[in-house]
C-alpha cells in the first residue's frame, strides 16, 4: 500500500468536518465541513448524504485516499490505541456511546456512512480518550463507593488526547531534548479546555475526567463543581437532559457573561462590563489552580506549552496564566509572546529555567498519521 493522502473524519451530531491531509509533508489538501444535516433546509437530510456530498466535493483529492482516519470521542476502557474499524469496532463504540451520549453515536454514524462509501479504505478509529488510558491509579479514580464506579466503568479518562499527545511529542524537537527527560505542562484552551502534566511522554494527570465537563473553565462549560449541586437541581425540578444542557452549553464563560469568544470577552472587560470582568477573573483563578497543582505533581517542570484556538491566539490569557511566578522558575518574554506569530514558538525569557511555548495543535494531522501507522500495523483490539 503506498501512503497516499488521508481522509481525516470528524463527524457530530449535525455536522460533519473532513480534510484531506497529506500525512508526509502535513499539508490539509482540501478542508470543508457539511453542516446542519437533517435540519430543514440543510444540505443533507442525513450523515450518508453528507457523506455524499464531500466524496463529491473531494472527488479529485480522493482519488488516492487508501486510508480514512475517523475521531472519535470516547474509547472507555475499551480501546487505548488507534484500532481499525471492523463491525466489532464499530459495535464496542456504541456500546460506549452512554459515556458521550452527543457524541460516539454521530461517530458511529460517520463511520458506517464513510465505510458504505469507501469500501476499499482502511478506516481506523482514533480515539480522544486513547493518550490517558493509562494515566496512573491516583489520577484515574475517583473517591466514590468502589462498587458502584466498578458497575458504572465511573473513571477519570480525559480528553483532547490527540492535542496534548501531539504537542507535546513536538515540544521535545523544538526544545532539542528527548522526550523521556521532559517534564511538560500542556494548556489545550480552546472552547473546550483542558490540561495535562505529562512526565516522560506519559501523561501522569489530566483536568477532564469521567465526560469532558470536569477541570478548567471553558466557553460553555463550567469545570469543577460541588457535585450536591447536579442532585440540587433535580430536586428542586430540573429535568436530568435540562442539568445536561445547563452543564454543556449555557456555563462557563458563557454563563457568566454571556459570551464564550476571547475577544468578544476582552473587548466587554475594556468597556468595563462586571460580568465579564469576573468571568475573565474565574477563568484564570481555575487555570492557575490547575497550573499550581501540576507544578507541585512534576515537581520539576521543563516547558509549559500553549495550544489550541485561545493558547494560540490570546496573548494576554498566556500573560496571565503565567504572571508572577518568577520564583517557580516561570519567566514570561513580554515582546515574544505579544508577537503577531504563527507556528511554534518560544515564548519565554532567555534565562527562564521553565520554557514556555506556543504550539499550534493539529489534530487532523496526527489523526492522519495515526491512522496511517495503525492501517500499516495493524493491533487487535485488547
Ligand atoms: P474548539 O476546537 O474547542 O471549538 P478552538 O480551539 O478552535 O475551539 O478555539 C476556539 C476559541 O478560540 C474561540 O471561542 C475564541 O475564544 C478563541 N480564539 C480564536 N481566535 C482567537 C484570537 N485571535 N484571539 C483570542 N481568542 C481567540
Amino acid at each position: 500500500m503506498t501512503v497516499g493522502q488521508v481522509l481525516v473524519i470528524n463527524s457530530g451530531s449535525s455536522s460533519i468536518k473532513y480534510q484531506v491531509v497529506d500525512p508526509v509533508s502535513g499539508e490539509a489538501v482540501l478542508a470543508g465541513a457539511v453542516e446542519r444535516i437533517g435540519e430543514t433546509g440543510g444540505p443533507a437530510p442525513d450523515h450518508r448524504a453528507g457523506m455524499r456530498e464531500i466524496l463529491a466535493e473531494a472527488a479529485d483529492a480522493l482519488r488516492d485516499v487508501g486510508v480514512v482516519g475517523h475521531r472519535v470521542v470516547h474509547g472507555g476502557e475499551l480501546f487505548h490505541r488507534p484500532t481499525v474499524v471492523t463491525d466489532d469496532v464499530v459495535a464496542g463504540i456504541e456500546r460506549l456511546a452512554p459515556l458521550a451520549p452527543l457524541h460516539n453515536p454521530a461517530n458511529v454514524i460517520g463511520i458506517d456512512a464513510a465505510r458504505a462509501l469507501l469500501p476499499d479504505a482502511v478506516h481506523v478509529a482514533v480515539f480522544d480518550t486513547a493518550f490517558f488510558h493509562d494515566l496512573p491509579d491516583v489520577a484515574r479514580t475517583y473517591a466514590l463507593d468502589a462498587k458502584v464506579a466498578a458497575a458504572h466503568g465511573i473513571r477519570r479518562y480525559g480528553f483532547h488526547g490527540t492535542s496534548h499527545q501531539y504537542v507535546s511529542g513536538l515540544v521535545a524537537g523544538l526544545l532539542d531534548r528527548r522526550a523521556a527527560e521532559l517534564n511538560q505542562i500542556v494548556l489545550h484552551l480552546g472552547n473546550g479546555a483542558s490540561m495535562s502534566a505529562i512526565r516522560g511522554g506519559k501523561p501522569v494527570d489530566t483536568s477532564m475526567g469521567f465526560t469532558p465537563l470536569e477541570g478548567l473553565v471553558m466557553g460553555t462549560r463550567p469545570g469543577d463543581l460541588d457535585p450536591g449541586i447536579v442532585p440540587y437541581l433535580l430536586r428542586a425540578g430540573m429535568s436530568a437532559d435540562r442539568v445536561d444542557m445547563l452543564l454543556n452549553r449555557q456555563s462557563g464563560l458563557m454563563g457568566l457573561s454571556g459570551v464564550n469568544d476571547f475577544r468578544e470577552l476582552h473587548r466587554l472587560v475594556e468597556s468595563g462590563h462586571p460580568a465579564a470582568d469576573l468571568a475573565y477573573r474565574v477563568y484564570l483563578h481555575r487555570l492557575r489552580h490547575y497550573l499550581g497543582g501540576y507544578l507541585v505533581e512534576l515537581g520539576r517542570v521543563d516547558a509549559i506549552t500553549f495550544t489550541a484556538g485561545v493558547g494560540e491566539n490570546d496573548a494576554r490569557v498566556r500573560a496571565d496564566a503565567v504572571h508572577d511566578l518568577d520564583r517557580f522558575g516561570i519567566r514570561l518574554d513580554d515582546a515574544r509572546n505579544a508577537a503577531k506569530a504563527r507556528g511554534p514558538r518560544l515564548i519565554s525569557a532567555p534565562d527562564s529555567p521553565t520554557a514556555v511555548l506556543v504550539v499550534p495543535t493539529n489534530e487532523e494531522l496526527a489523526i492522519a498519521r495515526q491512522a496511517v501507522e495503525t492501517a500499516a500495523n495493524p493491533q487487535p483490539p485488547e
